[in-house]
């Protein structure tokens, strides 16, 4: 069905020396073309390591920034401007510096799902595997987290730190109420439940783990006598699990993330051919948030 569409892909990335970097959240014909498939972290740093003149990022914008953070010899396109992230418009640099104002002493870790202007204006980025170790990294009692409320509180229920919450969340991950969960459950007994921190922490108790996507993969790899798992993240996630777990049963518990769908194969190739939409960051809070994600690399 994608066979014609994938060769020219393929065809053109070869004649552009271009790499395809694909969140784990894309559409699964996506994994088809890309040399990496990931968690924003993962992806970023195999950006630094492959070598390459462009980058197409199939993902969201926030993730494409943090490519061009980390590679800025690079040019970087992400094929649908309309790739954005219901998260990180949560938070804008002027709500950032009003609550910096309030606590002038807290250093500030922000989530990877914010914009280059919120990374500039923080201490350091976490991702949601290492969000603990960055927090306790610090010698200040007090940070501010931002953006996502669930999370920090994942982090609050696990550090002696006082952490200084924003009030931003996702909406696919916020929408499994504690009943059908409960009813997934009995449904396929034996099923393990993994959740990724973006979840109400109310839904905590049915879970056999809670972490970010790349440690979902890790946790069915050391569970083997586990058939069946029950996912609680954005739905795409099953389809990069059925790829690399093929004998075992994955059942999404969540929906789907309308931005990352904007990201399809027409508009990859169309994307590299006609190198667009570049990502560009203003000179200005180029620096201080390159920083932002090189002090996430120091203290991860
Ligand atoms: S799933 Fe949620 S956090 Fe992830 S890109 Fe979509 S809106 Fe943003």
């Amino acid at each position: 069905m994608f066979s014609e569409i994938i060769s020219k892909i393929l065809h053109l990335k070869k004649q552009k020396n271009a790499i395809i970097l694909a969140h784990n959240y894309m559409r699964p014909e996506i994994f088809e073309v890309a040399d990496a498939v990931g968690d924003s972290f993962e992806l970023s740093k195999s950006a630094q390591e492959m070598k390459g003149d462009i980058i197409v990022f199939a993902g969201v914008h926030f993730m494409a920034e943090s490519a061009k953070l980390l590679n800025p010899s690079k040019k970087v396109l992400l094929p649908s401007l309309a790739a954005g992230c219901f998260m990180a418009d949560t938070i804008t640099a002027e709500g950032l510096l009003r609550l910096k104002k309030k606590y002038p002493n807290a250093p500030v870790v922000v989530y990877m799902n914010t914009s280059a202007e919120v990374k500039a204006l923080s201490t350091a980025t976490c991702t949601s595997s290492n969000a603990l170790k960055i927090v306790e990294s610090f010698a200040e009692d007090t940070i501010i987290f931002a953006p996502d409320k669930h999370l920090c509180e994942f982090v609050q229920d696990r550090t002696h730190k006082k952490l200084i919450p924003w009030a931003g969340f996702c909406h696919v991950h916020t929408q499994l109420s504690p009943a059908f969960l409960q009813k997934t459950k009995e449904k396929y007994p034996g099923a393990h439940v993994l959740l990724h921190p973006e979840s109400p922490k109310r839904l905590f108790p049915f879970a056999e783990h809670i972490c970010g996507t790349g440690g979902m993969s890790q946790y069915i790899q050391n569970h083997p006598e586990v058939d069946t798992f029950l996912i609680g993240t954005e739905e795409g996630m099953v389809g990069r699990l059925k790829r690399d777990f093929p004998e075992k049963t994955f059942v999404a518990l969540m929906g789907t993330c309308i931005n990352m769908k904007q990201i399809t194969l027409d508009n990859i190739f169309r994307s590299l051919s006609q190198e667009k939409y570049e990502i560009t960051i203003r000179d200005e809070i180029f620096v201080p948030a390159q920083k932002s994600l090189e002090e996430m690399m120091k203290r991860s």
